[in-house]
């Protein structure tokens, strides 16, 4: 039983899921490991079950709490950006949400830190991932604007809300080398940014036009 909840029938069967997958291919996504983390990835589990037959268009669905579940695309487009420059042994996520995102990641990198300021949506998302075995994440119920200093420094950092200006702690905790892969901008005008830090200062690159839920301050 189990086995057919992970992986679905109908609208969330491997076919289906495969078709996802092809217009992830189509939309210029080419990172194979990422590919296959949103191919095994039972996304239906993720949302409300009277949602589950919707699981693998590439939108973004509602979670309660006024927030989204990340659209496939803008995942595998986060994750590939993130990982291009080869493998991620501590990675930071900031807006963990219901865990789809984390439980893409998560199995591609050494260890994942994930904060949500929304507490019952870090309870689901944890069982979420114990249910689905995923043991290479730990998790802050607050504000993750700040980072998380104690298990800095990160050689990858995710965030999934879009702050108005970058915080500065984010890219004070990200390490020589590493890659902070963010939406910076107010609702209708963000861009995803990627930082990369160097020896003498950090590079900025924009990978386009994004519309994400804003970067907030406090707890839910
Ligand atoms: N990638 C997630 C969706 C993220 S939606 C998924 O796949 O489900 C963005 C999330 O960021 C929301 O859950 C929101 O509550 C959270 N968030 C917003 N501001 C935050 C902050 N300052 N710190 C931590 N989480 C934050």
């Amino acid at each position: 039983m189990a086995d057919l909840r992970f992986s679905g029938i109908g609208m969330t069967s491997a076919r289906t899921r495969d078709r996802l997958i092809q217009r992830l291919r189509e939309q210029g996504i080419v990172n194979l490991s990422v590919l296959d983390r949103i191919r095994n990835t039972p996304r239906h589990l993720f949302v409300d079950e009277a949602l589950g037959s919707r699981a693998y268009e590439d939108t973004a669905l509602p979670i309660g709490f006024g927030q989204t579940i990340s659209q496939p695309y803008i995942v595998a487009r986060m994750t590939e950006a993130l990982l291009e420059a080869g493998p991620l042994r501590n990675v930071l996520e900031v807006g963990t949400g219901c865990g789809y995102q984390t439980a893409v990641l998560a199995p591609l990198v050494g260890r994942l830190c994930t904060i949500e300021r929304i507490g019952a949506l870090l309870d689901r998302a944890k069982e979420r991932l114990r249910e689905l075995d995923i043991r290479n994440v730990k998790f802050q119920h607050g504000d993750g604007s700040g980072g998380w200093k104690s298990q800095a420094p990160f050689d990858g950092i995710l965030v999934a809300a879009a702050p108005l200006a970058l915080p500065q702690a984010l890219l004070e905790q990200l390490e020589v080398g590493g890659r902070l892969v963010v939406p910076v901008g107010p609702e209708g005008e963000q861009e995803l940014m990627r930082f990369t830090r160097g020896e003498q200062g950090v590079r900025r690159e924009s990978l386009g036009h994004v519309a994400f839920v804003p970067l907030l301050g406090g707890r839910g």
